[in-house]
């Protein structure tokens, strides 16, 4: 079996297999190579902070990017409640569980077939005073054409934006995947919605801006209804739009 095909196989039936409450959809995985050109691109986008793959693994050839969808009631639930939905934060809290297994299991399938791997956290892989990470995930998975980015700065995939990403950076070359010319958010498209601007409880979201850290700020207040969930800085109210699902 060719590598891709292993590794989406194995990514597939981990999530199916998972023992989480939280349902999901069919997950998406992407492949970019490692010398991508917007790797490099990242530093001036995002900041020099920001790793190109070869700093994480030197032996970089390919970036594995995959997309955990959230199954629709959990975005349903997020929507019609006021504030946080538990489902929500469950889901936040054993997503981040089930990449870190799927990272492992992957790891451990790819060792042993002499390919080295390397990863970074799913989540909190940033500093928390200025909010920025030294790896995106989202990013990854935007070189690795798992979809593009809507106003409310997350990635819209086919399957949408309701789901959480991961990536692994691999010494194997797979041929890279391409990036959908089609737009996916519809404010992007023809200006028709702003959703998430408008659902977004503390206007931290513009179309121009996202205020991370008053974002953050919200997040961390949200954590404290959750204390018997572990760190659940969630909110995800700019996620449960019309590009939540995006089926079209
Ligand atoms: S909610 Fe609407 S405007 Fe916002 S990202 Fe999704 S499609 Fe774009
Ligand atoms: S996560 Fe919540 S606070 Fe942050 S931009 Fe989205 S809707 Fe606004």
């Amino acid at each position: 079996m060719e590598l891709a095909q292993m590794i989406t196989r194995k990514i597939i039936s981990l999530v199916r297999e998972a023992d989480t409450v939280t349902e999901y959809r069919k997950p998406l995985v992407g492949f970019a190579s490692a010398h991508d050109g917007l790797f490099t691109k990242m530093k001036e986008i995002i900041g020099p902070h920001h790793m190109q793959p070869w700093e994480i693994l030197p032996e970089a050839k390919t970036v594995v990017a995959f997309f955990l969808p959230f199954a629709e009631d959990v975005v349903k639930a997020n929507k019609k409640t006021d504030g946080v939905a538990k489902e929500w934060a469950v889901a936040y809290i054993e997503t981040n569980k089930l990449i870190e297994n799927i990272c492992r299991e992957l790891k451990k399938d790819l060792i042993s077939a002499g390919i080295a791997v390397a990863n970074e956290k799913a989540t909190h892989n940033f500093d928390e005073e200025t909010l920025k990470a030294g790896w995106s995930h989202k990013s990854a998975a935007y070189i690795a054409g798992l979809g593009n980015f809507g106003v409310h700065r997350m990635l819209i995939t086919p399957a949408g934006c309701a789901g959480r990403f991961g990536s692994l950076i691999i010494s194997a070359e797979i041929p890279p995947s391409s990036r959908p010319s089609e737009k996916y958010c519809l404010y992007y498209k023809d200006k028709k919605c702003l959703f998430c601007v408008n659902n977004c409880p503390t206007k931290a979201l513009t179309v121009a801006n996202l205020d991370k850290h008053r974002c953050y700020r919200h997040l961390l207040e949200i954590d404290s209804s959750f204390p018997d969930l572990g760190l659940c800085d969630v909110c995800g109210k700019c996620a449960t739009g019309p590009c939540a699902f995006y089926k079209r």
